[in-house]
């Protein structure tokens, strides 16, 4: 046997186990579950968010008995495994002895009555619909991000409040602009030349095709800062994060011999200038 420092714990687990975790209360009614729905997004509307209209199957109150579970028309009547208490006692037995405990009645639910059931819903009280929900993607959303509408899940059981709506959202990668958290990544390729001379290249954004200045003098792998061309920070749509574009030199592997001679006397040049300065 375990040696429990505090047994009132064992006592609230045990009791948690028999009913905490019940969404059933003990007048019979049932809150609804909650619905999940997963929504595909392509990069730019994860970045900017976007209004959605989605078709969700959820359950909701039955119109032909209103939710009851009876047949409309017909009489409910006592039900016999209760006796119409809604409760019927049940013994456990714990290491600290025999519990007895009184438990909702699984024939009648609680309610203390048994009914002839609905034929449409088959005595649940509800039937699957479904129902048209517009959505408002907020900007700066990821893969992974849910959102949660309240109240739009699964409808309740006499009178049980509804579930909540869990969206679940997956993004389309882009081909070209890599995402880190709110911050673009990017690549791009500049001839040795431009590289030497600087020059002005256009680079894809979010926003669009931009103009980006690679300096004289740019070194092979540096990563060049576009401030505010990444994604707009969840709730907080005014400050967004940076792209950051990591420069590739391209060497070339042949040369004409018009460019060869010019490197070569690039090349005595230079050879010139470090003698000059081993001097
Ligand atoms: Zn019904
Ligand atoms: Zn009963």
């Amino acid at each position: 046997m375990g040696d429990f420092s505090n047994p009132f714990d064992l006592f609230e687990s045990l009791f948690e186990g028999m009913d905490g975790r019940s969404r059933q209360s003990w007048d019979g009614a049932m809150n609804g579950e909650d619905e999940y729905y997963s929504l595909v997004l392509n990069f730019k509307e994860a970045v900017f968010g976007v209004e959605k209209e989605i078709e969700i199957r959820r359950l909701e109150k039955c119109g032909t008995c209103d939710g009851s579970g009876a047949k409309p028309g017909t009489k409910s009547s006592r039900c016999n495994t209760c006796g119409g208490q809604g409760r019927v006692a049940t013994q456990t037995r714990t290491p600290l002895g025999i519990f007895q405990q009184s438990m909702t009645c699984s024939s009648c639910n609680g309610t203390g009555e048994t009914r002839t059931p609905c034929s449409t819903c088959s005595g649940d009280g509800r039937v699957r619909k479904t129902k048209r929900i517009s959505l408002k993607v907020p900007a700066g959303v990821d893969s992974g991000s849910r959102l949660r509408v309240r109240n739009e899940g699964n409808s309740g059981k006499r009178g049980g409040s509804p579930g909540d709506l869990f969206v679940v959202l997956e993004v389309i990668p882009d081909p070209v602009l890599k995402r880190e958290d709110t911050n673009i990544l990017y690549s791009c390729k500049v001839s040795y030349i431009d590289a030497i001379l600087g020059t002005t290249i256009k680079v894809p954004t979010v926003d669009g095709m931009v103009d980006l200045k690679i300096p004289s003098g740019t070194q092979p792998g540096s990563t060049l800062v576009m401030a505010k061309k990444g994604v707009p920070l969840l709730n907080k749509k005014n400050m967004r994060g940076d792209q950051f574009v990591r420069v590739q030199v391209e060497i070339p592997k042949k040369l004409s011999s018009d460019e060869r001679k010019l490197i070569e006397e690039l090349s005595e040049l230079s050879k010139g200038k470090t003698a000059a300065g081993m001097r």
